[in-house]
């Protein structure tokens, strides 16, 4: 955070690509942070606007620690504006109900519900990467597994830190550069900070990567596919697109449709996943085709793992168990 020379009461936030202009007292455009004294700072310390148990699958990752039950937790604003976004009362938002919660309590409630984990999603948690790193920090030495689930786009250097405590992360790509302009509302070459975080991540935690279909809007989810493929080869979750908040009038994306990419897309990546309530999702040995999990949409009902191999051929998955 900067102070603005020759403006001794603005201050700049540099937490994101916005990089906004903050007079005292004003909040950012994501909402979340503001300038206090002329420090840009979390607006609402430790708030927590939601804490849900519920399966890793639910926040895109099928190939970490499979079946374990984690506690979801929201805050409140996003430096992103998605039209089709569905968590929108607390995204788009500085204030909702909910409670403080300081991260030893947070990580005390995790336990006490014998979750085997704690994930930031709902909103863009990185917004409030201070609180994040203090939880993350806490939960690892509970032997909690640390979970994330982002937009990515922020600051590269406050991604990386974040990774450095995260052990598996799930990234919203929200489409290719015309989606990021059109539909997210940001300048569409922030696309390229998504990627290149992207990029960190696989080099420090798990990282899988979700990708929006959008009804209109199919094949810019295509293009956005090639354009991570020069990244890397990530397990790729196909969302389908359920009309929300000023996407009412869209139709959700066709179930062909999303068939149709998710058999496009297998001929570059291993694991293309179509994520929805209702859909049967398997994982097989790339070697033999055995069937090693299976999830009935986001819970996991075939577990046949023998700790990362397959229990027919013997050859390692590509799927990680949180050592202990
Ligand atoms: S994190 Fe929020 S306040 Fe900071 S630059 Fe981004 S949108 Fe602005």
């Amino acid at each position: 955070m900067f102070p603005v020379l020759g403006a001794p009461m603005q201050s700049i936030c540099t937490v994101c690509p916005w990089k906004c202009v903050l007079e005292e007292g004003k909040l950012g455009r994501c909402k979340a942070r503001i300038n206090n004294n002329g420090n840009v700072q979390v607006a609402n310390p430790n708030f927590i606007s939601t804490a849900i148990l519920g399966p890793i699958e639910q926040k895109g990752i099928y190939h970490f620690h499979p079946g374990a039950n984690i506690l979801s937790v929201g805050g409140v604003g996003c430096n992103l504006f998605c039209g089709f976004c569905q968590n929108f009362s607390i995204s788009q938002v500085a204030k909702t109900h909910g409670e403080t919660m300081a991260p030893k309590d947070l990580v005390s409630l995790a336990v006490g519900k014998k979750a085997e984990g704690i994930a930031f999603t709902y909103n863009e948690p990185l917004i409030n990467y201070e609180y994040v790193m203090d939880v993350f920090d806490l939960a690892r030495r509970s032997d909690l597994i640390t979970v994330l689930k982002t937009a990515g786009l922020v600051d590269q250097h406050i991604f990386a830190e974040v990774c450095r405590l995260t052990d598996c992360v799930n990234i919203d790509l929200k489409g290719d550069y015309q989606v990021y302009r059109e539909i997210c509302h940001v300048d569409p070459s922030w696309m390229d900070i998504v990627l290149l975080n992207i990029g960190t991540a696989s080099l420090l935690t798990h990282t899988e990567i979700s990708i929006p279909v959008i009804t209109n809007y199919e094949d810019n989810a295509r293009e956005a596919a090639n354009l991570l493929y020069d990244v890397g080869i990530f397990p790729l979750h196909l969302l389908r697109f359920i009309p929300d908040f000023k996407m009412k009038k869209f139709a959700p994306t066709s179930m062909k449709v999303l068939e149709i990419l998710q058999n496009y897309l297998l001929e570059q990546y291993h694991y293309v996943y179509i994520d929805f309530a209702e859909m049967t999702n398997e994982t097989r040995c790339l070697s033999c085709k055995e069937l090693i999990l299976k999830r009935e949409g986001a819970k996991l009902s075939y577990n046949n793992l023998k700790v990362d191999l397959c229990p027919r051929c013997g050859k390692k998955q590509d799927i990680k168990i949180k050592v202990k």
